[in-house]
């Protein structure tokens, strides 16, 4: 794995306990040093989802050679950007076989953009986890238009054989589906919030114990069946219209950004964290996602 930011861990930890022999780099080694001290609340938590180590390891190395030469698959796993992940495959050719496959974790770069930069491009997919890696057990695959079939079912089978449910698409668009499905429940809340419609307190509270709650148990489709598609069609013939249709970025997050509020990695963004709730949330959120899984899966 390449990249040892927000995802790397988890995902690292998920395929050791897999019992794969994970060898993980990233350029700043404070982000390792980071990597390495995160990892017991990553094990406290597959632990608490009663995930058998199967004998994996996670050795963390400093130097991209060290961490693929060898490998049968690499899971490139850094910023969001382009340019730094096509001069990364650049890289790769030297230590690698052209035959490897290179997974990216992209959370929405259509794969068949990105795989213009790679060699042997039938070889190369977009497996994208969701965060917390190690907790959420989806994980999209996405093929480019040059991505060969063989591909995406070794990557089918990789995903199934951790236990995990692989979410194939059929077409590559931007954002895939997931973060499509957030970005357009995320645009509608940030406009209710911008309009003075509700406090940002409250729209967490109507959107995790009302339609987030019960989707993870129906999904939309289903909860369409369940409403009645006559339902639907009266309120969506005067309610679609009036939902938030802007193509740019909200004026409030922008103003919020541009203070350097950040969110929780700057302490403060639309909510202010203190220190002690920026190193307990984690671990808290952790532990009932962990509850949350378990119920759903009828284990408690
Ligand atoms: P991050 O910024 O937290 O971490 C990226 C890491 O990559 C950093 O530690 C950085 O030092 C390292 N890095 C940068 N260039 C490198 C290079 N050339 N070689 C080795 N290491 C390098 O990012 P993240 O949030 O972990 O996201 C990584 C990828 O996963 C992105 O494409 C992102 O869109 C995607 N993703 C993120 C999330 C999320 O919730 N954060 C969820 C799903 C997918």
């Amino acid at each position: 794995i390449i990249g040892m930011g927000t995802m790397g861990p988890g995902m690292a930890s998920r395929l050791s306990r897999g019992g794969h022999q994970v060898r993980v780099y990233d350029v700043v080694p404070s982000a390792i040093k980071r990597a390495k001290s995160i990892q017991p609340v990553v094990d406290a938590a597959l632990d608490g989802l009663d995930i058998i180590d199967q004998g994996g390891m996670v050795t963390y190395c400093t130097e991209l050679e060290e961490a693929i030469v060898g490998t049968s698959l690499v899971i490139e796993n850094i910023p969001e950007s382009t340019k730094i992940k096509a001069d990364l495959y650049l890289k790769l050719d030297e230590f690698i076989d052209s035959n490897v496959i290179v997974a990216t974790n992209t959370s929405g770069i259509p794969i068949s953009k990105l795989q213009k930069y790679i060699t042997n491009p039938e070889r190369f997919i977009g497996m994208h986890w969701s965060n917390p890696p190690h907790i959420i057990p989806m994980i999209e695959v996405i093929a480019g238009s040059k991505t060969d079939p063989v591909t995406v079912t070794k990557i089918q089978d990789l995903i199934r054989s951790l236990n995990l449910l692989p979410v194939t698409l059929k077409k590559d668009v931007p954002g895939f589906v997931e973060n499509r499905v957030l970005y357009a429940l995320l645009r509608e809340c940030v406009d209710l919030v911008e309009k003075d419609v509700i406090e940002p307190e409250d729209i967490d509270t109507c959107v995790s114990w009302g339609i987030g709650y019960k989707l993870a148990v129906i999904g939309p489709m289903r909860l369409l069946d369940m409403a009645g598609l006559d339902i639907y069609h009266s309120v969506a013939s005067f309610l679609n219209s009036d939902l938030c249709a802007r193509t740019d970025i909200s004026p409030m997050i922008n103003k919020v950004a541009e203070k350097g509020k950040l969110g929780m990695k700057s302490g403060g963004g639309l909510f202010e964290y203190s220190p002690e709730e920026l190193s307990s949330l984690p671990k808290e959120r952790g532990a009932k996602l962990v509850a949350v899984r378990k119920a759903l899966e009828g284990k408690t």
